[in-house]
């Protein structure tokens, strides 16, 4: 179960999508048509030999995950915070502040200038003291 690493993976920019049926004929040929690799810590598949590049990030905890496959795959001059939607993988695209104003708290808007928004569940992101702390403990994490 490597949804909690799908998403700091979005969180950082990284196109990760997550299936939560896990490895079957039909998700491998999801990941073999994107030309994705596959992350998973079902060790039913170590003996996989298919046409899709497989890796297992092996620890419990999602911030070393992260930085397993970071470190894995030359993935830590690629970050690019607030570029994508952690829900749904979609890019998410700045917004005008007007059109936001009754979406977000009062003191979110009055705070904030840059907004962003995804294009498929319409969540909106901005640069708050969230996304500040999630660095902090990224930057402790990958060291
Ligand atoms: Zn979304």
């Amino acid at each position: 179960m490597l949804g909690k690493l799908a998403k700091l993976l979005r969180m950082c920019g990284f196109d990760a999508e997550y299936y939560k049926a896990g490895l079957n004929p039909e998700t491998i040929k999801n990941f073999k048509d994107a030309e994705r690799t596959i992350l998973t810590r079902n060790l039913k598949f170590q003996k996989y030999r298919g046409p899709v590049p497989i890796f297992f990030p092996d620890n419990d905890d999602p911030l070393i995950q992260l930085k397993i496959v970071l470190t894995k795959f030359h993935l830590h001059d690629q970050i690019r915070f607030l570029s994508r939607c952690m829900e749904c993988n979609e890019e998410i695209r700045p917004v005008e502040k007007e059109a936001v104003r009754g979406k977000v708290p009062f003191y979110v808007f009055d705070n904030h200038d840059t907004f962003f928004q995804c294009p498929k569940c319409e969540r909106i992101y901005w640069e708050g003291t969230h996304v500040e702390k999630m660095k902090e403990k990224l930057q402790r994490a990958l060291g």
